[in-house]
């Protein structure tokens, strides 16, 4: 059921959350009451989380959450190629999550995990260094954010663009800037109140779970990832469950192109465990570039159905599943480098080719609420861009590792396609690893080199346009940069494709701790 509400009503919710119960424990506890307490039907998956003699001191943890929600008017981020501002209604809350980690040795991590549809590289930056300059977290690889991707939330940026996207006018950047603005602040405000919390000393726990929610977009028929990794807290004194956090790829598209805020399918699946398990739960999106929820068209039915469906998955496994025990402390890792484009845009002639191109599309494609016109207006974009000399010269992608124990939790940045789960997976020579993607910051699609190297949507060509330039509707066109990524047909020796430049930045952090 949609909970409706107007713009104020989401505002003054929003405000009521986080001024009134920012720690977590007090709405759970909340909740509880008239339960009879923890315990109720936990049975098999919880015995091996126990604590038994000699496993060593409990870690502790905080968890907390905040409405996100924006207003009406806001530029919302998803689909193209009309215009898109909010409505004011809401059907299921955005929210912002964070989980505060300490280790015994006052190791401290911080996990954030955000209802909205991409995340630009500056304000992850903003965050992160407010964060470790007031002390929170001692370094950026401490510090994680998670974005579910749903295609219901504001724009927090300008890649995707929308005014490729959604004819955004130039005047309305500054409302993007200010969505943005107030995003940063809540979410920093939050891991701030977090990380006041003396938290509460928990044995943390992890299993492998069977979800099947998802099916591969571009390829007809074929059914997606079944891997559902569930990390839970039980507290160490009274054994009650203090957090559930899972993740599963999949593109959170269930509600479709309207002008609703929406958790989606993500935002029904927590709401449901944290019904059925009585304590937070925290989606956190996968490698799910490639990846459709079940089912056809949008709205209601379909957002309830995947939810439904993924959250009697996790709550199976918790309850069915023998977890392992994480014992050890906790460890952190990351790297930034900037990925280049196929055509080497330091390079004059290339870019006045660009511009030819970009010039040769303006005036072959008519303005308007279509692809063509989005295609138009981009090409506009790009050549302003190279006049004014500040055409980017590649995207930035972070890579993060952290270790709890034996487990490893990469976060890669980006629309990342799942074949990158199983390349993780035999870099790091274990199965022990959750592969995020969609973490820190997204701004572009991350294909593999197969995928870069014959094109289509996430590579962003066609071939019509051919692999140094932008497709008509490709993804390249709609995060509004000015070609795609560099693929090995492009690669020279020193000078990577981006899945190589990736991969080997993620062998070297996959060796902390
Ligand atoms: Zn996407």
């Amino acid at each position: 059921m949609p909970e409706g509400g107007t713009d104020r009503r989401a505002v003054i919710a929003g405000a009521a959350v986080f001024a009134g119960a920012v720690v977590a424990s007090a709405i759970w506890a909340r909740l509880e009451q008239g339960t009879g307490g923890t315990g109720e039907g936990f049975d098999p998956g919880f015995a091996g989380v126990l604590p038994s003699l000699g496993d060593g001191p409990p870690f502790r943890l905080t968890v907390a959450e905040v409405d996100i929600t924006p207003g009406h008017g806001v530029s919302m981020i998803g689909y193209g190629y009309k215009p898109r501002l909010s409505n004011g209604r809401c059907a299921r809350r955005l929210r912002a999550q964070c989980a505060v980690l300490r280790d015994p040795d006052g190791r401290v991590l911080v996990l954030v995990r955000v209802d909205a549809g991409a995340l630009a590289y500056d304000v992850y930056r903003s965050i992160v260094d407010t964060l470790v300059a007031e002390g929170i977290v001692a370094a950026a690889s401490d510090f994680m954010i998670n974005i579910s991707h749903t295609h219901s939330g504001p724009a927090l940026g300008m890649h995707p663009d929308p005014r490729v996207l959604t004819q955004l006018p130039d005047e309305g950047i500054g409302g993007v800037q200010a969505t943005a603005e107030a995003f940063k602040n809540k979410v920093i405000d939050l891991v701030r109140a977090a990380h006041r919390a003396p938290g509460e000393p928990v044995l943390l726990a992890h299993a492998v779970g069977r979800a099947e929610v998802g099916m591969l977009r571009w390829v007809q028929g074929l059914s997606g990832p079944t891997e559902l990794p569930v990390l839970i807290a039980r507290n160490a004194d009274n054994g009650k469950l203090e957090a559930v956090i899972y993740s599963y790829p999949c593109h959170p598209v269930c509600r479709g192109n309207d002008t609703v805020f929406d958790a989606d399918f993500c935002g029904v699946a927590s709401t449901v465990i944290s019904a059925e398990l009585k304590a937070p739960a925290l989606f956190l999106q996968g490698t799910g570039g490639n990846v459709d929820p079940v089912g056809q068209g949008g709205g209601e039915a379909r957002v309830h159905l995947v939810g439904q469906a993924l959250a009697e998955a996790v709550v199976k496994t918790v309850r069915d599943t023998r977890f392992g025990r994480i014992k050890g402390g906790l460890d952190a890792a990351i790297d930034e480098v900037a990925l280049p484009f196929a055509p080497d845009l330091s390079n004059a002639d290339a870019v006045a080719q660009l511009r030819r191109r970009y010039q040769e599309r303006i005036i072959q494609l008519q303005a308007g609420p279509t692809k063509d016109g989005a295609a138009r207006r981009h090409a506009e974009l790009m050549v302003a861009l190279i006049d004014a000399g500040r055409l980017p010269r590649g995207v930035e992608m972070t890579t993060q590792v952290w270790r709890l124990g034996e487990l490893r939790i990469v976060g890669m940045a980006h629309e990342v396609v799942n074949a990158y789960t199983g390349y993780v997976r035999r870099l790091a020579e274990s199965d022990d690893v959750w592969v995020l993607g969609y973490t820190n910051h997204v701004e572009c699609y991350l294909p593999s080199d197969a995928g870069l190297t014959s094109g289509g949507y996430a590579a962003g060509w066609n071939e019509e346009s051919g692999r140094y330039f932008p497709g008509v509707a490709g993804s390249v066109m709609g995060y509004g940069w000015p070609a795609p990524l560099r693929s090995t047909l492009d690669a020279k020796p020193g000078a990577p494709g981006v899945e190589e430049m990736v991969l080997q930045r993620l062998e070297r952090l996959l060796r902390i701790g």
